[in-house]
């Protein structure tokens, strides 16, 4: 077969630049159409407006460059199981090339398609992308998944200085697109319409300010900002500084796969010779461990789906969660009188994305102060963040909760100690509550404003040490 056509299917891989299934399906010929569809099913891809807004430039960009290079990218909405092989047959596709996923539903909506592609005779080709190390290819010394952080990080680590630093894409493409004549088939060419539709349908009022950036290009650019201007270098105190832009806002290119995990990776190798202190050394080893900490997250949720239903105790399912919604509306609009809390909150509401240190406290609070269950939190975060991802989402709340694979069997955060560490002169705090700006820092971070009424800011919902107290005990029970 000389030449066949291939439908490439994009899914967390919104590129071309190093892009496994991509580079395995060019190596057999270059007669290759892409598709991406907003699947009906998988709301995940766009369900908050922060993710639409990422998803709809991300394709948009993505179209682009397949144009560029003398192909297309058809963006369908349905069901993928009848829009693939309905798409495959149009273009007489002899393959279909896509990257695996590790979320359950996909994974079962992938089985169902090809069965039916294989019923068509035509043959499907799967890569692994999205993960630095395939699932299947790291257990434990006695041959099981790993559950505990610590002995993943070593092994994944030992495996990847074996690999060295990854020998980067160097392929140049050039597609040959599909015949003149089915360009005018109304299976392709309502595309546009779609991409269209569905950009016009955002409700993002935070893409000016949002930190993560879509598309390729803006990938690399934060990989270059965060790189080449040393902020990896002071990443392991910086890190947790909410006021201070000291991380890579690399989450929702890595979520949506604008930029490969490999080449992230590979930015971080060979740096050693420019650290001029232990402080340097420590901060790229401790950006690696967060990227480390997704790959966790992404192989827990593929070896033990049941983690997206529920926890992995078993215990906390007994839990007795007091759900007081009303405690649980003023949580999510950052109005529960904990400053910390609510500089959070608006954050995300506002801008998509919530520093991580911020995440942590405010599930802390969520959880184990308002006594609501993690999966509250869990929702309202995937309906808001522009990262928002089943495996990292669940995997954060369940730390959070102590329902997860975390050996601490109990972990509490108080707000104002927190805030008294990481937030000191409350620049975070006031730039996100102005209410406050005028209170003085210690009154903030000592939990004791005076004259609420007239700066307009309310009473703490809770006290923490009561709450605190009230928890451990409910906890005792189970
Ligand atoms: C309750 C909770 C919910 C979370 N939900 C998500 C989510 O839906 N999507 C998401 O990508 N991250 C999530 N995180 C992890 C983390 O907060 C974000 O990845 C990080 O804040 C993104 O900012 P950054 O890109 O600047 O990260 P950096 O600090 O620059 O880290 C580099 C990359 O490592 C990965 N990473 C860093 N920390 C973690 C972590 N703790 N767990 C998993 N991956 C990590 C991300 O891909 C990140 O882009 C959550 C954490 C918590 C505590």
């Amino acid at each position: 077969m000389n030449n066949p056509r291939i439908l490439f299917w994009h899914r967390k891989d919104l590129r071309i630049f190093d892009n496994q299934a991509l580079i395995k399906a060019f190596s057999l010929s270059n007669a290759i159409t892409s598709t991406y569809i907003l699947d009906k099913n998988y709301s995940h891809d766009f369900n908050a407006n922060s993710r639409a807004w990422f998803l709809g430039n991300s394709l948009q960009e993505l179209g682009n460059n397949w144009g560029e290079l003398g192909s297309r990218l058809v963006i369908k909405e349905g069901d993928p199981v009848l829009i693939i092989p309905q798409l495959a047959k149009t273009i007489d596709a002899k393959f279909v090339f896509w990257n695996k996923s590790i979320e359950p539903y996909e994974i079962n909506r992938d089985l169902q398609i090809k069965k039916i592609l294989k019923e068509k005779n035509i043959q499907v080709i799967e890569s692994w992308d999205h993960l630095l190390v395939e699932p299947l290819n790291i257990f434990s010394g006695n041959n099981k998944p790993y559950t505990v952080y610590g002995p993943f990080y070593k092994k994944l680590k030992s495996k990847m200085n074996l690999l060295g630093s990854y020998d980067q894409d160097k392929v140049i493409f050039q597609f040959q697109d599909i015949d003149n004549k089915l360009k005018e088939n109304k299976t392709i060419n309502s595309s546009d319409s779609v991409l269209k539709k569905f950009l016009k349908n955002i409700k993002f009022s935070g893409s000016n300010i949002c930190p993560c950036r879509p598309g390729e290009n803006a990938a690399e650019k934060l990989l270059k900002n965060f790189i080449n201007e040393k902020k990896i270098y002071s990443y392991n105190s910086a890190r947790d500084l909410p006021s201070y832009n000291g991380t890579s806002f690399l989450s929702a290119s890595l979520r949506y796969g604008t930029i490969s995990i490999r080449k992230v990776w590979n930015a971080t190798l060979n740096l050693n010779s420019n650290c001029e202190s232990h402080e340097n050394y420590l901060s790229i080893e401790t950006w690696q461990k967060e990227l480390i900490w997704r790959e966790f997250y992404q192989h827990c949720l593929f070896h033990f789906p049941e983690l997206e239903k529920g926890p992995y105790r078993k215990k906390w399912d007994q839990f007795p969660w007091q759900n007081n919604i009303e405690w649980f509306q003023h949580w999510s609009n950052g109005e529960t009188g904990v400053p910390i809390v609510d500089a959070a909150m608006r954050q995300l509401n506002t801008t998509g994305w919530m520093h991580n240190r911020c995440r942590m406290i405010v599930a802390s609070f969520l959880v184990k102060d308002l006594i609501c269950s993690w999966q509250l939190g869990e929702k309202k975060f995937m309906e808001t963040l522009v990262d928002g991802d089943l495996a990292a989402n669940n995997g954060g709340w369940q730390w959070s909760a102590s329902s997860g694979m975390d050996p601490k069997p109990l972990r509490i955060f108080n707000p104002y100690t927190q805030a008294k560490k990481f937030d000191p002169i409350c620049d975070y705090i006031k730039s996100w509550v102005p209410e406050l700006s005028k209170v003085s820092n210690s009154e903030i971070l000592n939990g004791e404003i005076s004259n609420l009424e007239k700066i307009n800011y309310s009473n703490p919902i809770v006290n923490h040490n009561v709450q605190q107290r009230f928890f451990k005990s409910l906890y005792a029970e189970i």
